[in-house]
C-alpha cells in the first residue's frame, strides 16, 4: 500500500527542506510506503533548486518533482500532482508546514479503520485570522451553498487525504477553471471532516491577498452555479412590474386628481439605476461567456517543463 503526498510549491525555498525532514520524522514508523510529489508552480526563487537537491540527495525517498513552465496556480499544481502520482491513497498538503504531516497519519488511520469513508478533510478548528475575514468567509459559504448544487463545508481546506477512486474522479474533472472545494463536493464520495490547528507559516509569506480571495470566491460561484445568469430575468420582471404599477398610479393621479406629474429627478435616478443594473447583468453574462470561451479552446491545465521521477525498480 502506498500513500502519495502531493505538495504544491510556489516560492517556498526556505520551507522545502524542513517540510521534507519533518514529514520523514513524522512518518518514520508507518507501515505503508509513501512518496513525495512536489509540484514547482513556476516559482521565482530557488524552490526548484532546492527540490532538485532533495531529489538528488535523498535517494532513500521516493521523490518526484514536476516543474511548471510558469505559475499556473495552486489548483493546477494540485491537479498535476494527482495526475503524476500512483499511490493507493493521496494526500494534499502545503509546503509551508501550516499543515502538519502528523495530521496526515490521523487521516490515514481513519481511512483504514473506517472503510465507509473515501476522503478525510481537515478543517480549521481554531482560526488564526481576523474576525472580519472569518465573517467574509462564512458569508461567502452561505451564498455559494444557496446558489449552487454543491454543498461546501465552511471551514474545510484543501488539506485532505483520499482514496485512489477519489483521485481518479478528480483527474476526470478536466475543467480549466478549477475550484477544488467545489470539485471535491461535486464528485461525491463520503467525506469525514476532522478539526486541525493551523500552524504559523514556517517561512515566506502567504500568496493570498484580500482581493485575490474575493476573486477566488467569485470564481467558485461561477464555476458551480449558473444562477447569477438568471439574475437579469428576476430583476427585469421586478422592474417591469414596478413600472406597470407606477404607470397605473400616474394615470389615476392625472385623470382623477389632476395632479401634474413632475419627476425630472426621478427619471434621472431611474435611468441611472436601470442602466447600472443592465450593465451589471451584462458583466455577469460576460464573465460566464469568457469562461466558456477559454474552456472551448481546450487549453491544458498546466504545462510541465521538467519532470524528475525515479525509475520504478
Ligand atoms: N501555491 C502554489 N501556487 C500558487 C500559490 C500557492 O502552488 O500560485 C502553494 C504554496 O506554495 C503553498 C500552498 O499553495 O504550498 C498554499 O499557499 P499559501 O500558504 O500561500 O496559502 P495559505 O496557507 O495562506 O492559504
Ligand atoms: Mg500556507
Amino acid at each position: 500500500m502506498k500513500l502519495s503526498l502531493v505538495v504544491p510549491c510556489y516560492n517556498e525555498q526556505d520551507n522545502i527542506e524542513l517540510f521534507y525532514e519533518e514529514t520523514v520524522k513524522a512518518f518514520k514508523d508507518v507501515s505503508f510506503d509513501y512518496e513525495f510529489i512536489f509540484v514547482n508552480d513556476g516559482s521565482r526563487d530557488n524552490t526548484l533548486k532546492k527540490l532538485k537537491k532533495l531529489y538528488n540527495e535523498k535517494t532513500e525517498s521516493d521523490i518526484t518533482v514536476v516543474s511548471f513552465s510558469r505559475n499556473f496556480g495552486k489548483e493546477s499544481a494540485i491537479y498535476a500532482g494527482i495526475k503524476n502520482c500512483d499511490g493507493d491513497y493521496v494526500s494534499l498538503i502545503d509546503a509551508d508546514l501550516q499543515q502538519r504531516p502528523e495530521v496526515v497519519l490521523e487521516m490515514m488511520s481513519i481511512l483504514q479503520n473506517e472503510p465507509e469513508y473515501d476522503c478525510v478533510a481537515a478543517y480549521q478548528g481554531k482560526r488564526r485570522e481576523s474576525s472580519v475575514m472569518t465573517g467574509f468567509k462564512s458569508g461567502f459559504y452561505k451564498l455559494i451553498n444557496r446558489l449552487s448544487e454543491v454543498e461546501l463545508h465552511a471551514d474545510a481546506s484543501d488539506f485532505r487525504t483520499f482514496t485512489r477512486g477519489v483521485a481518479n474522479a478528480i483527474i476526470e474533472m478536466g475543467e480549466y477553471h478549477r475550484f477544488s472545494k467545489g470539485i471535491f463536493s461535486w464528485i461525491g464520495f463520503n467525506t469525514k471532516y476532522i478539526p486541525y490547528e493551523v500552524q504559523e507559516r514556517n517561512a515566506g509569506e502567504t500568496k493570498w491577498s484580500f482581493s485575490k480571495l474575493v476573486r477566488y470566491a467569485f470564481e467558485g460561484i461561477s464555476a458551480f452555479s449558473t444562477k447569477p445568469l438568471k439574475l437579469a430575468t428576476y430583476i427585469g420582471i421586478t422592474a417591469s412590474f414596478a413600472a406597470i404599477v407606477y404607470l397605473i398610479v400616474v394615470i389615476i393621479q392625472r385623470l382623477f386628481f389632476n395632479v401634474a406629474v413632475s419627476g425630472y429627478a426621478t427619471i434621472v435616478a431611474l435611468i441611472l439605476l436601470l442602466g447600472g443594473i443592465q450593465l451589471f447583468c451584462i458583466g455577469i453574462i460576460g464573465s460566464y461567456l469568457a469562461k466558456t470561451y477559454i474552456q472551448s479552446k481546450n487549453r491544458p491545465i498546466y504545462i510541465a517543463k521538467e519532470i524528475l521521477k525515479r525509475d520504478e525498480d
